[in-house]
């Protein structure tokens, strides 16, 4: 589902000198798997989770993902590609929400591109909110919401597309343990019942724990540690 080739990206900053963010970075995910990006702030996990999400092309080096090389598609192509195969939870989630309109409306907004008009469409939104504890918010405006509820509409947002690949930036970052666990649940949940792949980038090490594989980003470059039990990783 996701090939990544000796990606390399490296950001100029306004002073016009270069930092490395990512150094030859190869990366496979399969369908269905889950994974968690690691490491100290600064290695790059951002960096990778944006190439992923197509926001951004790699320097160097190849990003594929649902067979399309993202780095060389045209923005119209990859906007496609985006809609279809991608679910973007980032670390600011509210730049991925409407602000003005209701939770509920976020979700339904974001079925529409992946579903056409497939019947089920609004139990489901109410689901999804549901699972995310938000159906006592569902009339709210986004911008009214907290940070963490925010967060957690904004994991709404991604899966109403079922997409077949979720990226999640530290999706329970701004959350209480019992919140946390309510979103990784419902993550894992969705992984076993669609087969939806995961890519979290996550500090929490009981988060990495319950995820297949765990790769370790230091100073733009990857090593993985596959996990015992895992079963089927790569
Ligand atoms: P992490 O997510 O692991 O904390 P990032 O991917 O955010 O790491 O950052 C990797 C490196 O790239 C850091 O040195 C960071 O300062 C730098 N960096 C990230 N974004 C930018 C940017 N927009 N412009 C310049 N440098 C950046
Ligand atoms: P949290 O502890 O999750 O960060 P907050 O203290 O930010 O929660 O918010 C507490 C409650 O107040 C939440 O239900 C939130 O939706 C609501 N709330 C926060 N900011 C606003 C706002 N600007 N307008 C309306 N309701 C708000």
């Amino acid at each position: 589902l996701v090939r990544c080739e000796a990606v390399t990206h490296v950001y100029r900053d306004d002073t016009g000198a270069e930092v490395t963010a990512l150094d030859g970075v190869d990366l496979t995910v399969h369908a269905g798997e889950a994974v968690a990006l690691v490491g100290p702030s600064g290695a790059g996990k951002s960096t990778l989770l944006t190439l992923l999400a197509g926001l951004v092309r790699p320097t160097s080096g190849h990003v594929v993902v649902a067979g399309h090389d993202l780095g060389t598609l045209s923005e119209r192509a990859l906007l496609r590609v985006r809609a279809t195969s991608l679910g973007v939870v980032l670390q600011s989630p509210g730049r991925n929400l409407l602000p003005y309109a209701s939770a509920r409306r976020n979700v339904a907004f974001a079925q529409r591109p992946a579903r056409g008009s497939a019947s089920g469409g609004t139990d489901e939104v109410d689901e999804l909110l549901d699972a995310v504890g938000l159906l006592p918010r569902a009339g709210t405006a986004a911008r009214h919401l907290s940070g963490g509820q925010q967060q957690r509409l904004a994991l709404a947002v991604a899966l109403a597309g079922n997409p077949p690949l979720l990226l999640a930036d530290e999706p329970t970052s701004q959350l209480d343990r019992t919140t946390g666990e309510t979103v990784l649940a419902l993550m894992l949940q969705v992984r076993e019942r669609r087969g939806t792949a995961l890519v979290v980038v996550t500090h929490d090490a009981e988060v990495s724990r319950r995820l297949d594989v765990e790769h370790t980003i230091l100073d733009g470059r990857l090593t993985t540690s596959a996990r015992a039990g895992s079963g089927g990783a790569a």
